[in-house]
């Protein structure tokens, strides 16, 4: 018999290339990416603003559609796939956090974490949405509606909604850069608790050095390529390799995430303790 083959990576960028039309020529936005993301790996897109970060990250989830070069979500190549079928894959296996939250307005804090377990056909939708809410150390704020709420906080209830349908892919935008940089960091430790307990894998980008920390690797991209790249030297809490200029994450308030008892709705939450507020 054969031996099963490995899982292939959650997300795999083959020779990724985008060009857009700018004035009479073609830009190369980016230029031949390849990059594997393996389940449960936490990755950090950096660059500077221009560098095709936002692009890389819309291309992975199928929001725009590569030049050249493949996607493939858990081996299956998905830049071919129609618009139907790219959705329906997408509310299967990603989530999403964007830099300016993207709440709906008209909805409450809890009515936007219930949004996609409904859309999903959840079971027990509302006791998922009220577990993330307090996940996120916002068990009282729910019924409050975005605009009830301070920047950190939205963005905490757009981490609550990426997670909902427990997704196996989150992307994350910049998720930190509206925020002021104490607040930002409680919000990538709450980002960083669901992820470990949920399992989740996660590419972040970002431009910023103190928020790709948090990752396991670190993928730097320049004009469209990526030219460097650091991994975790050892465990969790290695400082990343020599050289670089990155401090390992900071240390500041803990969030301590309880495991997940298997099979049980009835997890324990997240709480966050002492630190910066709001
Ligand atoms: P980053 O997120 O790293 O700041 P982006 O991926 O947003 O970079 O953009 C990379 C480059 O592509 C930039 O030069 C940007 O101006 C250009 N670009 C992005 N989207 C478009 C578009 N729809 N039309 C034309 N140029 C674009
Ligand atoms: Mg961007």
């Amino acid at each position: 018999m054969a031996t099963p083959s490995p899982a292939p990576p959650r997300l795999e960028l083959r020779q990724l290339t985008r060009r857009l039309p700018s004035g009479e020529r073609l830009l190369t936005v980016l230029d031949g990416v390849d990059l594997a993301v393996a389940p449960g790996e936490s990755v950090a897109v950096l660059g500077p603003s221009g560098s095709g970060k936002s692009t890389l990250l819309a291309l992975a989830a199928g929001l725009d559609r590569p030049t050249e070069g493949e996607v493939l979500l858990d081996g299956e190549p998905i830049h071919a796939l129609s618009e139907d079928r790219l959705a329906r894959l997408r509310r299967r296996k990603v989530g999403f956090v964007f830099q300016s939250f993207q709440l709906l307005g008209n909805l409450t804090a809890r009515e936007n974490v219930l949004l996609p377990l409904e859309i999903a056909g959840a079971r027990d939708a509302g006791r998922r949405a009220d577990e993330l809410l307090a996940a996120v150390g916002l068990s009282e704020r729910g019924h409050h509606y975005p605009s009830q709420l301070s920047g950190g906080e939205q963005q905490r209830v757009a981490l609550a909604r990426a997670f909902a349908t427990r997704p196996p892919l989150l992307l994350a935008d910049e998720p930190t850069g509206n925020l002021d940089s104490a607040t930002g960091r409680r919000v990538l430790e709450v980002l960083a608790a669901l992820r470990e307990r949920e399992g989740t894998t996660l590419v972040l980008v970002t431009h910023d050095p103190a928020v790709a920390a948090i990752a396991d690797r670190r993928v730097h991209l320049a004009d469209g390529r990526i030219v460097r790249e650091e991994r975790r030297a050892g465990g969790p809490d290695e400082p990343v390799a020599a050289g670089t200029g990155v401090e390992p994450a900071a240390a500041g308030p803990r969030v301590e995430v309880a495991g997940r008892a298997a099979g049980s709705e009835d997890r324990q939450v997240a709480r966050a303790r002492g630190g910066a507020r709001e």
